[in-house]
This record gives structure tokens, C-alpha cells and sequence, in this order.
């Protein structure tokens, strides 16, 4: 699989653009990889991960284009990862013509949240087959702990540890062809309902793009800090979840707990683990 970070910023972006605090400045002076969009990703130019207010942003800045796009997988609902109006941009209301029926894998929770954002819908929402062909969409709603099939890809949802409070949060193994993809923000420390999940689950990952929103700050319960990301890839390791050779990415960055990005990687690399930044590309 070819993976493509679309935005590697936690809520805020970073630099947040209201913020001048050490970070955000330096951030701007420095430019390049340091400058990062709300968090997004892209599979092989047809999976996209997540549907955040910088997705249209991050395909002009970095001549991406999503006309091949096929599959979406949500997350969660939070406003960082789910911006509805990405949805209404390539329905044929837009005049759009010829884009592929969108496979919108999401909790119900997801699925209800962003009819509540498109307004106007009848009561079924995104359910509503009307409504579906004027999005051109289909939604296949998943639960934590499913494993659905999503064309060429092999899809399970794991529970993150993310204000469960208030939404059901979704991890994602994702296989093809004999690879896989841990997509796994925003989450703190897994719970052992994860762990069973991915003990179930039974394979190994080739890659790892995991939660680092408060780097190097206190420990934290809804995200993951250096030292929690270090301790969930151990335990990952110990699991026997980890391909030789997999490549762990810090992903989904607080401008108020993580340095520049040259730092943030020197530092990363000392703890054995890279650093994503906005159109890397990697093969998985
Ligand atoms: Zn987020
Ligand atoms: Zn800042
Ligand atoms: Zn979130």
C-alpha cells in the first residue's frame, strides 16, 4: 500500500493560527515539513482516512488529487476529522461528473453527525437512499471490534481510548494484499477492550501512524504523550502485533507539547520511532 499523510496537526493545525506562542513562531519562520494541516491520510489514491477541514488544502498544496477516491474511513465525528462539506463538494450538486460511488465506512455516531452538519436531510440522513444518490455515497456503518471487507482492503475497528463519554472513537487495522496499517489517532493509552481486539485480530502491522498530540507534556487520558506512545508501541512489540521492519510514525502533533519538526525527529529517533509530516509518503 502506498500511504500519504494529508495533515499531521492535532485540532489546531500547527502553527494554530491564533497562537504566537515558541513553537507556532519558530514554526512559521521555519516553513516546509514544520507547517502542518488538520490530520488526514490517503491509501493508494482511493482510501481516504478521515474527512477534516484541511483535506481540500492539503490536495492543492501538494498536487494531490482525489478524483480516484473510492472508500473514506471516519474516525470519529470531532470537527478536526470530519468537515461534511467535503462530502457535498463531490456530489453531482457540485457538478461533479463521473466521481466513483464514495464507500463511507463510520459509527453511527459519524454518520449522524455529519447529516446533522449537511442540514436539511430527511430524518434518515445519510440512511436515506435519496439522499445517498445526491451524495453519491453509500454509508456502511461499523462498530468497534467489526471487521468488514472495503473493495480491495480487509477493514477492523478497534476502540480508542478517546472521550468515550461522548462518541464511540475508531482505530483502524487496515490490510491489502498481505500488508498492514495501524491508523491510530486521536487515542490515549489503548484500553484491554483494544488490546482483545487486536489480539483477535491476529496479524501484524507494517506500519504505525499513532496519536502524539501531547508529546512532551504531562501524561494524558484522551491522547497519547511520548512517553505513552513508547509504552503502546512496546506493548505492540511485546504482542507480537509488529512486522519486522515496521515503521512507527508520530502522527496527529500538538503545537503546545511538540518541538520543530528536526527536533521532534532527533528526539524520536533516540525512542525509536519517525515523524510524519504533511505529504510524506511512505510504501507500507
Ligand atoms: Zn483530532
Ligand atoms: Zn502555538
Ligand atoms: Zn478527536
Amino acid at each position: 500500500m502506498k500511504l500519504t499523510f494529508l495533515g499531521t496537526a492535532a485540532s489546531e493545525g500547527y502553527p494554530d493560527a491564533f497562537c504566537g506562542c515558541a513553537n507556532c513562531e519558530r514554526a512559521r519562520a521555519l516553513g516546509g515539513p514544520n507547517l502542518r494541516k488538520r490530520s488526514a491520510a490517503l491509501l493508494d489514491g482511493e482510501l481516504l482516512i478521515d474527512l477534516g477541514p484541511d483535506v481540500m488544502a492539503a490536495t492543492l498544496m501538494h498536487g494531490i488529487s482525489l478524483t480516484a477516491v473510492r472508500f473514506c474511513l471516519l474516525t470519529h465525528e470531532h470537527a478536526d476529522h470530519l468537515d461534511a462539506s467535503n462530502l457535498t463538494s463531490r456530489g453531482p450538486g457540485s457538478e461533479v461528473v463521473g466521481a466513483p460511488r464514495l464507500e463511507l465506512v463510520a459509527t453511527a455516531g459519524a454518520l449522524r453527525t455529519a447529516a446533522a452538519s449537511l442540514g436539511r436531510l430527511p430524518a434518515a440522513g445519510l440512511l436515506d437512499p435519496g439522499v445517498q444518490n445526491r451524495l453519491n455515497l453509500t454509508p456502511q456503518p461499523i462498530e468497534p471490534g467489526q471487521t468488514v471487507p472495503v473493495g480491495p482492503y480487509r477493514v477492523t475497528a478497534i476502540p480508542a481510548c478517546h472521550y468515550p463519554e461522548h462518541l464511540t472513537p475508531l482505530l483502524y487495522a487496515i490490510e491489502r494484499d498481505g500488508r498492514a496499517l495501524f491508523y491510530a489517532t486521536d487515542t490515549g493509552p489503548l484500553t484491554e477492550d483494544a488490546w482483545t481486539v487486536l489480539r483477535d485480530w491476529g496479524g501484524a502491522f507494517h506500519a504505525v501512524a499513532l496519536d502524539h498530540t501531547f508529546g512532551f507534556r504531562d501524561r494524558a487520558a484522551h491522547h497519547l504523550n511520548a512517553d505513552q506512545f513508547v509504552e503502546t508501541v512496546a506493548r505492540l512489540r511485546g504482542e507480537g502485533r509488529l512486522a519486522a521492519g515496521c515503521r512507527v510514525f508520530a502522527h496527529h502533533l500538538g503545537h503546545h507539547s511538540n518541538p520543530d519538526h528536526d527536533a521532534l525527529v532527533a528526539s524520536a529517533g533516540e525512542r525509536g520511532y519517525e515523524v510524519a509530516f504533511d505529504s510524506l509518503t511512505v510504501a507500507v
